[in-house]
């Protein structure tokens, strides 16, 4: 028996062999048995809990009114950074409007002492962008950074109160309910420092100009309902949830603090900023509109003219617009961000003991094929599922195994992954 193989056969950290143990763990200079891995994991799971990252020890502590002291929006940037790809403009939109609304937030606490204190208006916020581009991403992370409750809901399946659907007020119930996990002996304050995202907004605009003599369901009564929430009211959620009937207990919910974040791809959108600036051009002799004049001009008129009443849009005074991923930004959100798409299929093999390689041609092709499907980077996921289909079926049953190499032409010519199994595996070490 050769010394390198004598080394391998047993685990480098507690000593005992193959037989001793449930499974060994190949790496270049030796072995490590299963139960030292998940010791080794309880390790680090308990130096990250006993040590916060650096956004919550600035943040302050995830209480209703704790925030000792605030990331500023250069720190929160950087935190974004970490899980989300591109949308430079985006993030720092984001960030100086969660700086102000904290801000905000801390003064009208301190207002409560101090009466001369000038009352500070929210910033509810829209993002405009395609699918897929990260929108929900961004909101989820700086709710995440914040420690404060996070709900989203889509707009397509809200309705005014009384129609068939989800009232508005089941959102402030959702935000209720993640406000309970964080502190069970005050959600209600809490919650009412919280995030609600509202996806698909764009799909309650009303759908022409012309105010019809109909009651418009999915339109404007949604916003005019939707209204009332963001400017501040106190809304009254049924205990436990679900609808609310008479003679039922309520919980009294004020909504004058929660941060509002609208998003939507506002498809047509650009055509109308476009044509506003064309006509701007009659009366002056303005820059003629580029080709691309799109969404980063947009004004709050544009907004109206695309079925939005002007109230509701007076309450979203905060825009950023997410650009459409490049290929190079899909290839990018496949490995870097924190928590990559790349890195959960390897670790999930890796619970395995195989080692997953993705030769870096294969993402340009997972990017392009990405592109080709026109929904951003969320086709990601499904082209990786499709890719890796059958490996991930036929790993677990194959004990010799320690790699899987995905080569070029793996999604472009359908070339099969490379196995590599622990007999070859020794054979080259
Ligand atoms: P949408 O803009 O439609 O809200 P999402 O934020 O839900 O898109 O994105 C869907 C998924 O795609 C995310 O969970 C994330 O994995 C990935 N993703 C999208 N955009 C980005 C980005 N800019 N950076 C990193 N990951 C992204």
């Amino acid at each position: 028996m050769s010394r390198g193989v004598e080394r391998r056969d047993q685990c480098s950290l507690c000593g005992r062999n193959r037989e001793q143990v449930r499974r060994l763990v190949f790496g270049l200079y030796g072995a490590i048995c299963s139960d030292c891995i998940e010791l080794c994991q309880d390790i680090v799971d308990e130096e990250a809990r006993s040590a916060p990252d650096a956004a919550t020890k600035v943040i302050g502590e995830p209480k209703a009114r704790g925030y000792r002291q605030l990331a500023t929006p250069v720190q929160l940037v950087e935190y974004l950074d970490e899980h989300v790809i591109g949308q430079e403009r985006a993030k720092r939109t984001l960030a100086v409007a969660i700086y102000n609304h904290y801000k905000r937030l801390r003064v009208h606490d301190q207002r409560e002492l101090d009466s001369r204190e000038i009352q500070l208006g929210k910033s509810n916020i829209l993002f405009l962008g395609p699918t897929g581009c990260g929108k929900t991403l961004l909101a989820q992370t700086i709710a995440e950074i914040l420690q404060v409750p996070f709900a989203i809901a889509d707009a397509t399946s809200l309705t005014e109160a009384g129609y068939v659907g989800e009232d508005v007020e089941s959102i402030l119930s959702r935000l209720y309910t993640a406000a309970e996990r964080i502190d069970p002996q005050d959600p209600v304050a809490v919650a009412e420092r919280g995030i609600v995202y509202i996806d698909e907004i764009d799909k309650i605009a009303r759908k022409s100009e012309n105010v019809s003599i109909t009651r418009d369901v999915s339109g404007e009564g949604v916003q005019q309902a939707l209204l009332k929430i963001l400017e501040g009211t106190i809304a009254h959620l049924p205990q436990g949830g679900g609808r609310k009937h008479p003679y039922q207990e309520t919980i009294p919910l004020d909504t004058r603090n929660i941060l509002f974040i609208c998003a939507g791809a506002f498809d047509g959108l650009s055509d109308i900023v476009r044509r506003r600036q064309r006509g701007a051009q009659i009366g002056f002799r303005a820059e003629a509109p580029s080709a691309e004049a799109g969404l980063g001009d947009v004004l709050p008129q544009d907004l109206i003219r695309f079925g939005f009443l002007p109230e509701f849009i007076g309450r979203l005074p905060v825009t950023a617009v997410l650009d459409g991923l490049t290929h190079e930004a899909l290839v990018r959100i496949l490995v870097e961000p924190k928590n990559a798409l790349l890195r959960q299929y390897q670790r999930l093999f890796e619970l395995d003991g195989v080692e997953l390689v993705v030769e870096p041609p294969v993402l340009d092709e997972i990017a392009a094929e990405a592109l080709r499907r026109g929904t951003g980077a969320r086709a990601l996921r499904s082209i990786l599922e499709e890719l890796l289909h059958v490996p991930m079926f036929e790993a677990p049953s194959r004990a010799d195994l320690v790699r899987v190499v995905l080569t070029p032409g793996a999604l472009s010519e359908g070339v099969t992954p490379t196995y590599v199994s622990r007999e070859l595996f020794r054979d080259v070490g």
